[in-house]
């Protein structure tokens, strides 16, 4: 019997991957924050996984409801509803339930100095020469010592016990990565109020929901040999890693979510298209040239971790609108119907083909429609009465197609020995009200013969 199984030592098949995006409700979601978005939802896409949407809120004083519900409007609107939602804030217990099991494995321990005090440790150790990590002078209080800080009324914050090891691992933009712990300090887990850092609940809740990929910005790789170690000791398993680049003002400056630098939600106010914003962020600072695509899939097939570059990448909002422009001159009908339908426009597809390739933002299709369908709001008298009116009296019978203006042009041109600008601007002006727009080709059939008539002979009723 042959062997049937292939040659090579193949992988075993992947289970599909689940993948978060964890930011806290501290502020609206910037471009950069979009990017890391983006990738973890379109690798999840492309590869039948999960997409979650973490929200990072246990700080409670600068966590708020109306961020959480921006941050869910801004996934909608780029096209990446999580399929999974979870708040931290509903998962406290989870987190004090790891916080004792490390405590019982000796991994987390109370500490009892001030800010003051630790301040005061750093800038010794900076003094002598000495790195500012941590000393662990709390792991030997004694008893006595401690029963007397609790007299006194001080209450710990607990540390993670790093176990000094060399943690590696390899990570999905920046190759094989390898941190000695000893050179931390052991990270705080909870504070003295009993409330938890981001670290813990951040790690608690990807082992719970079983992430199995963590792509994030690169202001995260110094924590990921904590986080591998804090997994490692609840018995989890880490998850691949990845850190990308982040994005910059023009300027070079950093993206901040405080300071409301480039917020999805006033470029989507601004009508930039989401699919327009998703290929910039996702593009930017990577080996692919910054193009528009015509869907989210399409950008799913080219998201390639391993060539996200390792500088910061400067993200110009300049380009977004021509970028806007390219995507929406490229939509296909399907993409935008229920988006016209919302905006009562029913032209349907001749209509959408009509006028794709002349809008600078979506809601200017409006503009066209209203063209089509109602007298127009700026029509001048017409100069050029006497042309217009032969024009009118040749327009040829309906039904009216995509052949009814070209044999109409042939016929006018013929009638009146106008060719060029002379033949064509009049007709545009008296039938759009503008010097440029949409072929009138397209835009015909749309007007209808007794609306285009009307138009013509200077007669239709003013809006
Ligand atoms: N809340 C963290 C942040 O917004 C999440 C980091 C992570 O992905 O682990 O930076």
């Amino acid at each position: 019997m042959p062997d049937v199984s292939p040659p090579d030592a193949s992988p075993p098949v992947a289970s599909p991957p689940v993948l978060r995006f964890a930011p806290s409700p501290t502020g609206l979601l910037h471009v950069g924050n979009a990017r890391t978005a983006l990738l973890n939802a379109l690798i999840a896409r492309r590869r039948g996984g999960t997409f979650i949407l973490r929200l990072d809120d246990t700080d409670a004083a600068r966590s708020r409801a109306e961020f959480a519900d921006a941050i869910a409007a801004d996934l909608d609107w780029l096209g990446i509803p999580p399929d999974i939602r979870v708040r931290q804030s509903d998962r406290l217990g989870l987190y004090a339930e790891a916080a004792e099991r490390l405590k019982a494995a000796g991994r987390l321990y109370p500490c009892y100095e001030s800010e003051e005090e630790l301040d005061l440790k750093r800038k010794l150790q900076r003094a002598r020469g000495l790195p500012p990590v941590y000393d662990r002078a709390a792991l030997r209080l004694t008893e006595a010592e401690r029963s007397r800080f609790a007299a006194e009324g001080r209450a710990p914050h607990w540390r993670f016990l790093l176990a000094h090891r060399d943690v590696a691992w390899d990570d999905g933009v920046r190759g094989p990565q390898r941190v000695d712990t000893a050179s931390l300090s052991d990270p705080v887990l909870v504070r003295a109020d009993g409330s938890f850092l981001y670290t813990l609940p951040s790690v608690v809740d990807d082992i719970a929901l079983g992430v199995t990929q963590v792509v994030r910005g690169e202001d995260h790789v110094t924590n990921t040999a904590v986080q591998i170690e804090i997994i490692e000791a609840l018995g989890g398993t880490p998850p691949l890693f990845a850190h990308h680049n982040l994005l910059t003002l023009p300027s070079g400056e950093g993206l901040s979510k405080r300071l409301g630098h480039l917020s999805l939600s006033a470029l989507r106010a601004d009508g930039i298209e989401p699919l327009a914003l998703a290929a910039a962020a996702v593009l930017v600072g990577t080996a692919h040239a910054v193009q528009p695509v015509a869907s989210l899939d399409e950008l799913a097939a080219v998201v390639d971790l391993a060539s996200i570059s390792r500088a910061p990448a400067r993200f110009d909002p300049q380009e977004l609108a021509g970028l806007t422009a390219r995507t929406l001159h490229a939509m296909p009908f399907a993409a935008a119907r229920a988006r016209l339908l919302a905006q009562g426009i029913e032209g349907g597809e001749a209509f959408w083909l009509a006028v794709r390739g002349n809008l600078a933002r979506f809601e200017d299709a409006a503009h066209w429609w209203r063209v089509c369908r109602q007298p127009l709001a700026n029509a001048a008298a017409p100069e050029d009465a006497a042309f217009l009116a032969d024009a009118a009296a040749l327009l040829p019978p309906e039904p009216w197609g995509e052949a009814t203006y070209g044999a109409w042009i042939a016929a006018l041109k013929a009638a009146s020995g106008r060719s060029g600008k002379a033949l064509f601007q009049p007709l545009r002006r008296a039938l759009t009200g503008a010097d440029k727009g949409p072929e009138l080709a397209g835009l015909l059939p749309l007007m209808g013969r007794a609306r285009v008539d009307l138009r013509l002979r200077g007669s239709e009723k003013p809006l």
